[in-house]
């Protein structure tokens, strides 16, 4: 029987609009959730991720503004303007869009937004407090968004073997700490372009989630039947017969995997709907904090 599709827009709407529910309840004590995003330079990509996250912000009631840098802003700049964010009180999230150009080190740059602010989850303090499983840690956003997939699903993670292909800071080993908390309870194995033998790990798993940036790597045949199929790659593949020249592909080949799956997230339409989502949440969450 083919998997059931999880629908990311769906659970992304729902998690929307308990955001725009608290950030009312907060506007009646007179704070408005503010996120501020920094765009460095003129990625493409990247400004229309940033238009995404404004809209957002408005649409939950909340106060979102773009801050947009020259691509030769040096790294003395930029931390000026971190440091103006993290000093002004109507600004309760700050995001520095990544990639930044070649003479900014994006970790002097992370580790200069102040915790309580760091909405994306990437500074040390929150990566710890996620690992050691603290309430007001501030997990990154796009594995946050699969484990909140999974639960919007229902699916049984106490006891089961995760498989998470990918060991970077953005996804793979924060996806390993929220999946081995107490709680979720799974069990845990990371994968990585040095794992001998993936596809004997990739077969025990009842759950896999994929983040390699590989364009159809998982296929069907490498996976345990039943098995809830967690795609977050996005890889852009040039078609000429699609409008925009390219089409979008996740690390899982999905006609043969969702052959073989329980439950399989789409791409485009899954975990990639959740990201701004769960940013939005933190926001909301980082100007409740102020009350505490
Ligand atoms: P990175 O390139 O930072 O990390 C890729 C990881 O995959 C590395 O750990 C690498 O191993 C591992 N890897 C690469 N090739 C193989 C292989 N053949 N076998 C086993 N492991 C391999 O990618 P990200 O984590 O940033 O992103 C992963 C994917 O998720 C991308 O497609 C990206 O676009 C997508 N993404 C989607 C988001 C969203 O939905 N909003 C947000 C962020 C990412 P090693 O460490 O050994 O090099």
């Amino acid at each position: 029987m083919p998997a059931e599709i999880i629908d990311g827009a769906a659970v992304a709407a729902k998690v929307r609009a308990e955001v725009a529910r608290d950030a009312a309840a907060l506007a009646t004590r007179g704070i408005i959730p503010g996120l501020t995003v920094v765009l460095v330079g003129d990625d493409g990509a990247s400004a229309v991720y940033v238009k995404a996250k404004e809209k957002a912000c408005h649409e939950a009631g909340m106060h979102g503004e773009t801050i947009r840098m020259p691509a030769s802003t040096t790294q003395a700049e930029l931390l000026a303007v971190v440091d103006g964010l993290n000093a002004d009180p109507k600004i309760h999230g700050i995001l520095v869009q990544m990639p930044l150009p070649k003479q900014i080190d994006p970790q002097a740059i992370i580790r200069r937004i102040a915790p309580h602010k760091d909405v994306d989850g990437f500074h040390p303090v929150n990566v710890g407090k996620v690992l050691i499983g603290d309430s007001d840690a501030f997990a990154p956003c796009t594995p946050w968004g699969a484990l909140v997939l999974m639960q919007a699903y229902n699916v049984s993670t106490a006891g089961k073997e995760c498989v998470i292909l990918g060991r970077s800071n953005i996804v793979g080993k924060p996806m390993a700490s929220l999946m081995v908390q107490p709680g979720v309870d799974a069990t845990v194995t990371v994968c990585h372009s040095r794992t001998k033998d993936l596809v004997s790990h990739l077969r025990r798993a009842d759950i896999v989630v994929a983040a390699i940036g590989k364009a159809e790597f998982v296929t069907g045949d490498m996976l345990k039947p039943g098995a809830v199929v967690i795609d977050v790659g996005i890889n852009r593949v040039d078609d000429a017969t699609a409008k925009a020249g390219y089409k979008l592909y996740g690390d899982v080949h999905f006609p043969s995997a969702s052959e073989v799956a329980s439950l399989i997230t789409p791409v485009p339409g899954g975990v990639g709907r959740m990201t701004i989502a769960m940013l939005m949440k933190n926001t909301v969450r980082a100007a409740s904090m102020v009350l505490a």
